[in-house]
């Protein structure tokens, strides 16, 4: 039956609580998984403007949305990010604000962002090796971001969870060390198996998954890890508590524990495309939408009604069917 509460529920019944905002496409890095070597980017003025991203937010929240999520790209290059974090909090009806970042640019910006209302940040860091962490990022700097998550943990976030994505015969060596420095500075850790998006030329995607299963099994020969239930409405990420200790640890497993029947969520692009779903192309332009002058009762009816295109799920783990052009910088993850 569906709920008369909120018209945010699909035609499988899955009421949409949490939007995926994706600020920019653009970034200080050029992770391998992620983006390929020479990137071309949106044009500047097809990106929303601050006022049209509070807009489209406070029209979500208004239809049911309670948690937003910032992301990119890295939304921390955006100058206005801090501004748009702060307008953020203020929607009526917005119950948790949340950010994910590579952590380049949090020695300035984790105590503004704390500030302006963000409760919680992931932070990706996929290897604790130098040499290893610019390989992978192609630009990044590892000893920059350890400093930016020294200082997000200074800023009192109510949680900081760091997200890794393994790839076999590069990082999975990495799955202790990055848990042992997670334990010491008492934050949470997600371990991500690699998603098919768009085409990357650096990695075979099929060879390089390293399974969640395997995983759970390296972490379990050293400690006892106790099953979360419910709790953070972030979805996918099964959840452990690590006994003994603050820590949490979740695998994320697109490929091989399809989640699907759970989803919440939908993703706005940063040209304003609302993607129905992470392992489909179909999207509503909603910023041809805004710009037209279009009033706010009849963007949120295209925005109800764009639901009903919502696929009941991804078919990452299908090699033969078609797949994602799109790169993970335009939606976020
Ligand atoms: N720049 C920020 C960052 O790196 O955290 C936010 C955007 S990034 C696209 C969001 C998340 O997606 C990161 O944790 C990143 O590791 C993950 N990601 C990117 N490409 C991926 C892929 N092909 N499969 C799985 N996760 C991916
Ligand atoms: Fe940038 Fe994040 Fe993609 Fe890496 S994963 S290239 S940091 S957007």
């Amino acid at each position: 039956m569906k709920s008369q509460l909120s018209p945010l529920v699909d035609t499988f019944d899955r009421r949409i609580r949490y939007l995926r905002l994706s600020v920019t496409d653009r970034c200080d890095f050029r992770c391998q998984y992620c983006m390929t070597e020479e990137m071309r980017f949106l044009p500047r003025k097809s990106v929303l403007s601050e006022d049209e991203v509070i807009r489209l937010a406070t029209l979500f929240v208004e239809l049911g949305v309670e948690k937003i999520r910032l992301t990119g790209g890295e939304p921390l290059i955006r100058p206005d990010i801090v501004g748009i974090a702060r307008r953020l909090n203020t929607i009526d009806g917005l119950k948790e604000l949340v950010l994910t970042t590579n952590g380049s640019q949090l020695t300035t910006l984790a105590k503004p962002l704390v500030d302006a209302g963000v409760s919680r940040i992931n932070v990706s860091l996929d290897t604790l090796c130098e040499r290893q962490f610019a390989e992978l990022s192609r630009t990044g700097h590892l000893d920059k971001v350890l400093r930016g998550i020294d200082a997000a943990i200074e800023a009192g976030f109510q949680r900081i969870r760091l997200n890794t994505v393994l790839l076999t015969g590069q990082n999975e060596q990495q799955i202790e060390p990055l848990l042992d420095y997670a334990l010491k500075k008492g934050i949470d850790i997600a371990f991500i198996e690699e998603m098919p998006m768009g085409h990357i030329t650096q990695t075979e995607r099929e060879l390089s998954l390293v399974p969640s299963a395997q995983v759970l099994e390296t972490i379990k020969s050293r400690f006892s890890l106790l099953p979360i239930v419910g709790g953070a409405a972030d979805g996918p990420a099964r959840r452990y508590a690590i006994e003994g200790t603050s820590t949490e640890v979740g695998v994320i497993s697109p490929i091989t524990h399809n989640f699907c029947d759970s989803c919440n969520r939908l993703r706005v692009t940063p040209d304003g495309r609302l993607v129905l779903c992470l392992g489909h192309e179909n999207a509503l332009d909603l910023r041809q939408m805004l710009r037209s002058d279009m009033d706010s009762s009849s963007l949120k009816r295209a925005i109800v009604a764009a639901l009903a295109y919502k696929p009941e799920r991804h078919v990452f783990d299908q090699p033969d069917e078609p797949q994602v052009v799109r790169l993970m910088n335009v939606t976020g993850g």
